[in-house]
């Protein structure tokens, strides 16, 4: 024999049962079954909203019993042909009288007590019951409709009875005895030894059917509910959560203690008892396998089989000196819980027994506050205990699985993950049974904290990547196209999914939690995007508390990179192509790094050197493995190299440099590359990689550029003057030439100093042959003392830049 339970939405409407009829049937031969359902989806609620408007004299109940009665004739209508229909309408109208008398009454008492809240919530599994019978019966799956409360006996704990086993076994064995045909019980309901309704609470149909499978010794239990089985994470919150195949009794009881709506927790207990296999499945894909929970669960795979979460729930502490060695102070604490009925998700207790800490739903806060303070008066009064300490707007969340005693370090590893997306634990569990590793955290942060964890157990296919990137200019711009090409790329190869979540240029700015649409990014950022303010883009990269959020800047702007602390201080990390806060004041450089590891995020700027050369990182491995820098001589402008190399006979200077321009290789101001400015900077991020702590203006200039040219107010002014000086650069050109030089404006780092400046390179030298835009780093340390080590290739231009900033948003998230 096997029971086959259908929930709310299973049965929700006349087209949903139908789907249930057509499972039912291809099993309903060759043996019985015993059937379970739930009310129609959304029908209890109903019923809790009459009551409370019935109590509250609000007439509008009314309605609310119309919509009700109104939704069971419909599915008559839609399923049973009209000749028959009469016989199933009578009964169903006999019901509603009984509710309508029922909620009148509460209307005029002003009153729902408990056991009348349960008589009233009963209905929706007695209303659908009938119509589901007659469905079954007019489809010639001929069965027979029982009265759980006949069968299922219960103390009088209105709102979850519980349930007297050895009385309910009984009947419930001794009726089906006396059946041949299949058997139809309405979930959820039950009636106490005295004849009273109750019902098994929320979510209860489940048990029912648990019930009835244990008391016949059934083969299998089925429920069939809307999701493909018990999943990883609750889907409605993980995105990527995917089904289990296979897993045991004590992992889908932790998981559904903790809040895994998809098992009703007592559920369990009677299967377990009976050893029967339970299954999970979708009435709406019936055939996909579901999830098997069964003795041996073992699936292969991860150590952690899912994560469930509980919210809204508040933390008790009960702290204080008086506390430490006195017996019976926790059994104290939680009796007290225990008598007022409040359920207590997590308990933990300090090793120097100086607290104690429960949490518990917050519906019940009111009353396990009022009987702790009451418990602990004289104690209180004494000042042996503080007063009992209550932190609201709390989710709890578990990791579930059997094969996490076996496996080391995964809190650590949990932990790690959270920290670097800023999430702050307030209390964590493990249970004995080492299945189960409970922790506390903000309900504000639930989606992040549960997605953290998902990604990092691999019960995600794909890590998700938040980008807010800032300056859509020529970098920006290349970058946004090669994260549209490489996207399925990353995702295919990497499991990365890379979403630009927000976008901003000086004017405009975008927000979009499922991805800016890299098709037509621009015309979106023009139409639909705000106003600008760095303000507001940081405070909605706050809201939206995304994991895995990277702050992205390529723009030269001041502004933004005075942004960078607070993003830090969100735990969120910076990768920047703007150089100015790397070459900002030595402190604000420090203090940026600094903040980046104590909050364990990354703020990274490779190509604020080199555009994409990998200059930094090799300086910072040299470091971090012991070598020691002595010195290092270098070509860091490929805008000034360009410039150089292209500034031969028969052109002008400032023909090459509006060419540079046109190019994309100089800064948007070109008299930042022009005066030397922008290679002082970068020799100034090289020495302080080196660990030497320079300033600015200690890096010496030895600057080209004629100083009258450089006073021009605008870019455009200068570059209107440029060609008058043309014949002074044709001098410095001609020179060159005469001596069989190239011209190269070199910085070089030097027993702690650094300076920048023209020089004439003659054959010998490593910068003679450098081609184009690039640059060339030589260093010499320790290690290489004979022979530098050389990095060399193109070091300006959009592509070869976004590739770096590409490069460095990857090593962020692939740590
Ligand atoms: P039914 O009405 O069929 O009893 P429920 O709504 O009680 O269905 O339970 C199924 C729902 O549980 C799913 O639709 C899903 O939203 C939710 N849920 C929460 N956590 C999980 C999980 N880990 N696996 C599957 N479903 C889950
Ligand atoms: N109908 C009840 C509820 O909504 C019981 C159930 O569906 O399992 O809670
Ligand atoms: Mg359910």
């Amino acid at each position: 024999m096997k029971v086959l339970k259908f929930g709310g939405s299973s049965v929700a409407n006349a087209g949903n049962i139908l789907k249930v009829i057509e499972i039912i049937k291809e099993r309903s031969e060759g043996e019985q079954l015993i059937l379970v359902a739930s009310a129609m989806g959304g029908v209890t609620n109903l019923l809790e909203k009459a009551g409370e408007q019935s109590k509250a004299g609000d007439e509008g109940y009314q309605i609310t019993l119309n919509e009700i009665g109104e939704r069971h004739f419909r599915a008559i209508r839609d399923i049973v042909p009209l000749k028959k229909q009469s016989p199933i309408i009578g009964d169903i109208k006999i019901l509603l009288n009984e509710l309508d008398d029922l909620c009148n009454g509460i209307f005029l008492l002003h009153e729902l007590f408990p056991k009348t809240r349960d008589y009233l919530l009963g209905f929706g599994e007695r209303l659908s019951s009938v119509i589901i019978s007659a469905a079954l019966n007019h489809n010639q799956i001929t069965t027979e409709l029982l009265d759980a409360r006949d069968l299922i006996v219960t103390d009088e704990s209105y709102g979850q009875a519980q349930v007297l086993f050895e009385r309910t076994d009984k009947k419930i064995s001794e009726k089906v005895k006396e059946i041949d045909s299949h058997i139809f019980v309405p979930g959820f309901v039950a009636r106490s030894a005295d004849g009273n309704d109750t019902t098994l609470g929320r979510g209860g149909s489940d048990y029912t059917a648990a019930i009835l499978a244990a008391a016949v010794d059934a083969s299998e239990l089925e429920i069939w509910t809307d999701v493909d089985g018990v999943m990883t994470a609750d889907p409605n919150l993980v995105e990527t959560a995917m089904p289990l195949e296979k897993m045991s009794y004590e992992e889908i009881m932790e998981l559904s203690h903790f809040g895994a709506r998809v098992v009703f927790p007592p559920t369990l207990q009677p299967v377990m008892r009976k050893n029967i296999p339970l299954w999970i499945k979708n009435t709406f894909k019936p055939n996909i396998p579901g999830t098997l929970i069964c003795r041996d669960g073992k699936q292969n795979g991860h150590a952690i089989k899912g994560l469930s979460h509980v919210n809204h729930t508040v933390l008790l502490t009960l702290t204080g000196a008086g506390m430490v060695g006195v017996t019976g102070i926790a059994a104290r604490f939680f009796s007290t819980l225990s008598r007022e009925k409040v359920n207590v998700i997590f308990i933990t207790q300090a090793s120097s027994e100086h607290s104690i800490t429960a949490a518990i739903n917050k519906q019940d806060l009111k009353r396990a506050k009022n009987s702790l303070i009451k418990e602990f008066e004289n104690e209180m009064a004494l000042s042996k205990i503080d007063a009992l300490q209550v932190d609201e707007n709390l989710s709890v969340i578990a990791l579930v699985g059997d094969k996490m005693k076996s496996s080391i370090g995964l809190s650590g590893k949990a932990f790690n993950a959270l920290g670097k997306n800023g999430i702050n634990i307030r209390a964590i569990a493990q249970g004995s049974t080492e299945r189960n590793i409970s922790l506390v955290v903000s309900d504000r942060d639930i989606t992040k904290v549960l997605n953290v964890l998902h990604e990092t157990f691999f019960l995600s296919k794909y890590k998700k990547v938040h980008l807010f990137m800032v300056g859509v200019g020529n970098v920006g711009s290349a970058l946004l196209e090669q994260i549209h090409e490489q996207f399925d790329y990353l995702k295919n190869e990497y499991a990365l999914e890379i979403k630009v979540v927000g976008l901003a240029n000086s004017r405009k700015m975008l927000f979009d939690e499922k991805s800016v649409d890299l098709n037509h990014w621009k015309t979106d950022l023009l139409e639909k995007g705000e106003v600008m303010s760095r303000m507001a883009f940081l405070q909605k990269m706050k809201e939206m508390n995304l994991r895995n959020s990277v702050f992205v800047d390529n723009t030269a702007s001041v502004s933004i990179a005075g942004l960078y602390e607070e993003v830090l201080q969100q735990s969120i990390s910076v990768v920047a192509s703007n150089k100015i806060a790397a070459s900002s004041q030595y402190e604000n450089y420090k203090n940026l790094n600094n903040l980046a590891k104590a909050r364990n995020v990354k703020y990274l700027y490779e190509t604020n050197v080199g555009a994409g050369l990998p200059i930094l990182k090799t300086i910072q491995g040299m470091m971090k493995s012991g070598d020691k820098i002595f010195s290092i001589q270098a070509v860091l402008s490929g805008s000034l190299n360009f410039i150089f190399n292209n500034f031969v006979e028969g052109t002008s200077f400032s023909d090459v440099v509006k060419l540079a321009i046109k190019e994309g290789y100089t800064e948007p101001d070109p008299r930042i590359d022009l005066s030397g400015q922008d290679v002082m900077r970068k020799i100034l991020i090289l020495g302080r990689e080196c660990g030497i702590p320079l300033e600015f203006d200690t890096v010496e200039n030895k600057s080209f550029m004629p100083g009258q040219l450089m006073k021009m107010e605008s870019v455009s002014e200068f570059l209107e003057a440029l060609p008058q000086y043309d014949p002074y650069f044709e001098n410095i050109r001609k020179d060159a030439e005469r001596r069989q030089t190239k011209l190269r404006y070199v910085a070089e780092l030097d027993r702690g100093k650094a300076h920048v400046g023209l020089q004439n390179a003659d054959a010998s030298q490593p910068y003679y042959q450098l081609d184009g835009k690039d640059n060339i780093v030589l260093i010499f340390s320790k290690r290489y003392s004979e022979q530098p080590l050389v990095v060399k290739g193109a070091g300006a231009g959009a592509p070869v830049t976004a590739s770096g900033v590409f490069a460095d948003i990857i090593s962020v998230v692939n740590q």
